[in-house]
């Protein structure tokens, strides 16, 4: 049987957009459980976080990431790791089940972050259970010493995870459909300093299959047909928001946002929203910060004096 939990506040997701709201939340004394798949979320897959003030030599995402479980533990926030396989919403409850647990909430905060994008092609779903075909960085668990790395996609993902591997792999292409990149500038640079980095253009990919421990890439070059043999390859095509495991009464205030509503999305799960850390972190501060006002706008008292010491 399921344990059954009630909380004032449940939040999905252990990204840096939940991270931060269940802080202030916390701090602010409000009941609150975090139900999260892992924590850390998505910036673990990246190379050098650059662009977070606080950090002038940067950090490795992985690094950045890890030191979330320890201020979560640090400000006291309750979390259950599983996965939430379904949200509903009953009268003015929310209703958030994993496998083992079931907990309602009075307000719900959703920060599911965003799951990349598949390339749709013959023999995809093969090389990627047989761990030869990857879509996030931080899953590749073997090792990529000198090893022959495909990479297709032409953004700051695909570059970020060629500057990653730069030191361990012995090859790595980045492949692109075209001759054009969104990636920032100075990744680009990077990329083109880099001796075992090439980038190839107009390649569209139509095909993968397992051969003898390789991957082999059907592509098709200017109109030709060609094949390239890779050890692993990593898909950067793009991420899309994380919401389908969400119910139709969800994702219907997802699509049209409710101003008095006690759901709210947050981080990268949003819509066209810019995927930044401190913009996740910046919504989720903004959320946590509303939802209180709420609660002592409705409850009066509930930890925070509201005193000047
Ligand atoms: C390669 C790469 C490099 C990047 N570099 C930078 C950078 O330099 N600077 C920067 O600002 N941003 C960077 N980003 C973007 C940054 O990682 C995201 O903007 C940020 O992580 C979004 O935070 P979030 O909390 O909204 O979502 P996420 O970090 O994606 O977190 C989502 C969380 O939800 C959990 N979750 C999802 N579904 C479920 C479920 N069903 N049940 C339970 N839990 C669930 C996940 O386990 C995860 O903990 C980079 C991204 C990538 C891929």
């Amino acid at each position: 049987m399921k344990s059954k939990l009630i909380t004032k506040v449940a939040l999905i997701g252990g990204g840096p957009a939940c991270a931060t709201a269940a802080i202030q939340l916390t701090r602010s004394g409000i009941d609150i459980i975090l139900i999260s798949k892992e924590i850390g979320g998505t910036i673990k897959n990246a190379n050098l976080v650059e662009n977070l003030i606080g950090y002038p030599n940067g950090v490795v995402g992985k690094d950045f990431a890890k030191s979330f479980q320890l201020q979560l533990t640090k400000a006291g926030v309750p979390i259950i790791l599983e996965e939430v396989l379904t949200v509903e919403q009953t009268g003015n409850k929310y209703t958030t089940k994993t496998a083992e647990t079931e907990i309602i909430s009075e307000y719900l905060i959703i920060g599911t972050g965003s799951i990349p994008k598949k390339l749709d092609v013959e023999g995809e779903k093969e090389a990627f259970l047989n761990g030869k075909l990857f879509y996030e960085m931080y899953n590749v668990k073997q090792s990529t010493d000198k090893k022959d790395i495909g990479i297709i996609g032409s953004g700051d993902v695909a570059y970020d995870y060629a500057l990653n591997l730069q030191n361990i792999a012995n090859k790595i292409a980045i492949i692109r459909r075209t001759d054009k990149t969104s990636s920032l500038p100075i990744l680009q640079k990077r990329v083109k300093n880099t001796e075992n980095i090439v980038v190839l253009n107009n390649h569209v990919i139509k095909k993968v299959e397992l051969k003898d421990d390789k991957i082999i890439l059907e592509l098709d070059e200017d109109g030709k047909p060609i094949t390239m043999i890779k050890d692993l390859v990593l898909v950067a095509i793009g991420r899309k928001p994380n919401h389908d495991f969400l119910s139709e009464v969800i994702i219907s205030e997802y699509n049209s946002p409710k101003s008095d509503s006690k759901l709210h999305f947050i981080g990268d799960v949003n819509k066209n929203n810019f995927r930044q850390v401190s913009i996740a972190m910046g919504d989720g501060m903004k959320v946590a910060m509303e939802t209180v006002k709420r609660i002592i706008e409705k409850e009066g008292y509930h930890g925070a004096s509201g005193q000047v010491w």
